[in-house]
């Protein structure tokens, strides 16, 4: 819970003890129901167009909302209107431009592609979408539904509350990285709250980002990590995370919009972090749930840091998902917005077995998982 006196009308509306700002429902859809594999960029791109139009539906439904009712929807005892319109003009920017891209090579006889030549075209298109009764998309059709709902409600509510509750939902600065500047079908994995104990799920993980040939960035806690330096030496610790790249999540697992100690915290964490791991250490923070100050910026430019913030939150943390869920909710999310930074949590064992399906279900798509190292900042 958040300690800030201002801010403790706000917290009777947050849910979960180690995720602030958690959704009261988590979106997950069952993609046996999409009726292809996405085994070639073209299969991607039909699949592409068919989540972004179902979750335009979603916001042209929410669009015609009143506020009491918007309000009631996310769950929010007081909503922002304007803060809510401001992330839905970005999120119909976001989905024309995918759609075009998704749109760029199919023929007008191929399923879901309709000629958009702007954002007006992409919203009349997306507030009319529907399949009929007996369509080979029917199944996925009303599964989309559902799952687009929910999540533009995770969206939306986060939205409403920034930036008194500052989260991932948007940057402060184009200094900071959300995954929305990777380019088209590019994806970085990345890890946080680790590392764990011995043997646990941090070294389950590393062997099989090893075994794929996969990189990806860890954000680590520094007490964590102090405590497994108890029990692993430091060389032997760097060559587990060899090849990988590591930056820092805070001393703690706290807000550092809250902490009064915030910049000791991260001083603190980058020290530890380079000094034991030199080999592997990006000057990369991520604030615990998201949180950090609007008037962080100066502070992390001078650190010579780079904000690193997510687009594609995996939930895996949550006990409302399990690893079947984690890992075809982050497929749609993956479809839907063409690019990101991934966020899974190696301290939980969902992502050893999401990671690996989602390779093998996107092998011939076209995706690209960014080397860590290719990442801005790193
Ligand atoms: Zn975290």
């Amino acid at each position: 819970m958040r300690k800030l006196p201002a801010l403790l009308g706000l917290a009777a509306l947050l849910v979960g003890p180690s995720h602030a700002a958690g959704p009261s429902a988590v979106a997950s859809m069952d993609r046996s129901l999409w009726p292809e594999p996405l085994n070639s960029p073209a299969a991607f791109d039909r699949a592409s167009r068919a989540e972004l139009l179902a979750f335009g539906h979603a916001l042209a439904a929410s669009e015609k909302l009143g506020d009491d009712d918007l309000r009631d929807e996310l769950k929010l005892k007081q909503l922002d209107r304007g803060a809510v319109d401001h992330m839905r003009s970005i999120y119909w920017q976001r989905l024309t431009s995918n759609y075009q891209l998704a749109a760029a090579h199919c023929q007008p006889a191929d399923a879901f592609c309709t000629r958009v030549t702007s954002e007006d075209d992409f919203k009349k298109t997306a507030d009319h979408f529907t399949v009929a009764e007996g369509d080979r998309y029917t199944a996925w059709f009303k599964a989309a539904g559902d799952f687009h709902r929910t999540y533009l409600d995770e969206l939306l509510r986060l939205a409403s509350l920034f930036p008194q509750i500052s989260s991932e939902v948007d940057t402060y600065s184009p200094r900071e990285l959300s995954g929305n500047e990777l380019p088209d079908r590019h994806f970085l994995l990345t890890f946080d709250d680790g590392p764990t104990r011995a043997d646990g799920n941090t070294d389950k993980l590393l062997a099989v980002l090893r075994q794929r040939q996969l990189t990806a960035t860890f954000f680590l806690l520094g007490a964590p990590l102090q405590a497994r330096l108890q029990q692993t030496p430091a060389a032997q610790l760097a060559a587990s995370y060899q090849g990988m790249c590591v930056g820092a999540h805070g001393w703690e697992h706290k807000s550092h919009s809250s902490w009064p100690e915030w910049q000791d915290s991260v001083e603190r964490t980058i020290a530890l972090v380079h000094d034991s791991l030199p080999g592997s250490y990006a000057p990369l923070f991520r604030p615990p749930y998201g949180q950090r100050r609007a008037d962080s910026g100066p502070f992390f430019d001078a650190q010579g840091l780079r904000v690193v913030l997510w687009n594609i939150d995996s939930q895996d943390w949550s006990s409302k998902v399990d690893a079947d869920q984690v890992k075809q909710r982050v497929l749609t999310l993956m479809l839907l917005w063409r690019r990101g930074v991934i966020l899974f949590h190696d301290i939980h064992p969902k992502a050893q077995a999401a990671v690996p399906w989602l390779l093998d279900h996107t092998a011939d798509s076209g995706v690209d998982w960014v080397d860590c190292h290719a990442f801005p900042g790193s």
